[in-house]
């Protein structure tokens, strides 16, 4: 379904301009899941008719070195991801949040109203992304394998629907309907780097002293992050936590000062 017409350079402005949008929302106090909501389904149709900003295959195609299908020079792509990468440094992982179409069309799909599983484990995961980035470096670098072609995150947004890779992230997606975002949790190269680097950044989700302790975004968040220890790499700033809490003030994203949630 992807046009091949539309420059790739339109999904990745729309990516910009909706992480400016998304980052003055958290930081202004003002963002909620309905107001994400918009981002969300603009994020997916932009995959499927551009099949970009797809952070993860950009790092795909930078590892294999080939230009052609980046649609813009090989340091320029190279440059943007770092970018994003700084970014995340400075406010977290606002680009899995809802702009990155892999991860918004998992986060749509979590809306589906089925009994949930693997909820507020982030170890596991973690582990398991770690070494498919081993497993995708070598594989890319070494034997020049494009390993998110096979998984079908391409076929997927291209609707390749005679290919077995489509159906492969098909699967993918439909779990993601009671876990969590399989994709950015196990396998992500781009989140496995996005990951480390949020859980020092500057602007956080953070519990002030209004908070009464009633533990109900620790329910709420699908990750875990919501514990006071997590640090806050897998914080997908969905919104689900700040949603749940009672207290006005008590959970707010602001400029972190050691502790997290
Ligand atoms: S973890 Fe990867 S796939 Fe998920 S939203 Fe982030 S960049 Fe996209
Ligand atoms: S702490 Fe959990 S619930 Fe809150 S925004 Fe992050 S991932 Fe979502």
């Amino acid at each position: 379904m992807v046009v091949e017409s539309i420059p790739k350079a339109v999904g990745f402005i729309y990516g910009l301009l909706a992480f400016v949008a998304l980052t003055w929302l958290w930081y202004s106090g003002r963002f909620t899941r309905r107001r994400a909501m918009p981002f969300l389904i603009a994020s997916v149709l932009l995959g499927f008719l551009v099949f970009a900003p797809v952070f993860p295959y950009q790092l795909q195609m930078v590892v294999l070195g080939n230009a052609a299908a980046l649609g813009s020079p090989l340091p320029m792509a190279l440059g943007g991801l770092l970018a994003f990468i700084v970014l995340a440094l400075v406010f977290g992982r606002v680009i899995c949040g809802q702009v990155c179409p892999a991860g918004a069309v998992q986060e749509l799909m979590y809306l589906v109203p089925v009994k949930k599983h693997g909820r507020a484990e982030s170890r596991v995961p973690v582990a398991v992304r770690a070494g498919v980035f081993v497993i995708f470096l070598v594989a890319g670098l070494g034997l020049s394998v494009n390993l998110l072609a096979l998984i079908g995150l391409p076929g997927f947004f291209h609707l390749t629907v005679a290919s077995v890779s489509f159906f492969v992230f098909l699967s993918i997606v439909l779990l993601s309907a009671v876990v969590y975002r399989p994709f950015c949790r196990y396998v992500c190269p781009y989140g496995a780097l996005l990951a480390p680097v949020a859980s020092r950044a500057f602007y956080r989700l953070r519990r002030t002293d209004a908070c009464i302790g009633c533990r109900k975004c620790e329910r709420a968040c699908p990750t875990g992050e919501a514990d006071p220890s997590a640090r806050l790499g897998e914080c997908y700033l969905c919104g689900r936590c700040t949603e749940a809490c009672p207290v006005e003030g008590a959970l707010v994203y602001g400029r972190g000062d050691g502790k997290s949630t």
